[in-house]
């Protein structure tokens, strides 16, 4: 039974929808929203208004951006001969933490992952090699950073594989990363190390 009107009950069952949020944290924020004025309110509508209308897709590396390139992809400064292959967004965002990184990357939205009927079709592998047949830039070396997870590693190998043949030096970051981990929480020197420990693959 509820002691909620069912407009606050509406209310946090929607915090409850987003990721790692609890009833109790939920109900914790919709009381907070609802007392926040009205211009707070407004405010923090707008923010996720605007970003999912602004946000889009670099259709080169596909990091999500308010710019298409991203900010990433059309500075001048990063190294284009250089990919790093990342699973997720989020790990753009570990990388460029650790200011060392001066290529770019290459976001696969996804790992292979056949228990969860996810093939190499599922994710951007196909963009991947399009970008690397591109004969515009020519890459030099492709860095399979995914997460060192059974997923992570089957993505790693499969692209490794297919990457190769066409004379690109591949390489994967080195297990500093615990088993199981996420780059995503990993801290700097960790990954750090891992990235100057990457081998050839
Ligand atoms: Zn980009």
């Amino acid at each position: 039974m509820s002691y909620y009107s069912p407009s606050i009950e509406k209310l946090i069952e929607a915090f409850e929808k987003l990721p790692s949020i609890g009833h109790k944290t939920a109900t914790r924020l919709a009381f907070h929203m609802l007392n926040a004025s009205n211009e707070e309110t407004e405010e923090f509508i707008n923010a996720i208004t605007n970003a999912k209308k602004n946000l889009k897709y670099c259709s080169i590396c596909y990091n999500i951006s308010d710019t298409d390139p991203c900010l990433i992809c059309s500075n001048p400064k990063r190294d284009m001969t250089q990919i790093c292959v990342v699973e997720d967004v989020k790990d753009i965002i570990a990388m460029e933490r650790m200011h060392e990184f001066k290529g770019v990357y290459h976001v696969l939205h996804g790992s292979i992952s056949p228990m969860n009927g996810i093939g190499p079709d599922d994710i951007k592998i196909k963009e991947l090699l399009d970008r690397l047949k591109n004969e515009e830039v020519n890459v030099k070396e492709l860095i399979l950073a995914t997460n060192p997870r059974v997923e992570g590693e089957a993505t790693a190998m499969y692209i490794s594989k297919i990457v190769k043949p066409l004379g690109i030096k591949v390489t994967r970051i080195a297990h500093g990363i615990p088993v199981g981990g996420d780059l995503e929480y990993t801290d700097e020197v960790t990954l750090m190390k891992a990235l100057e420990g990457r081998r050839e693959m």
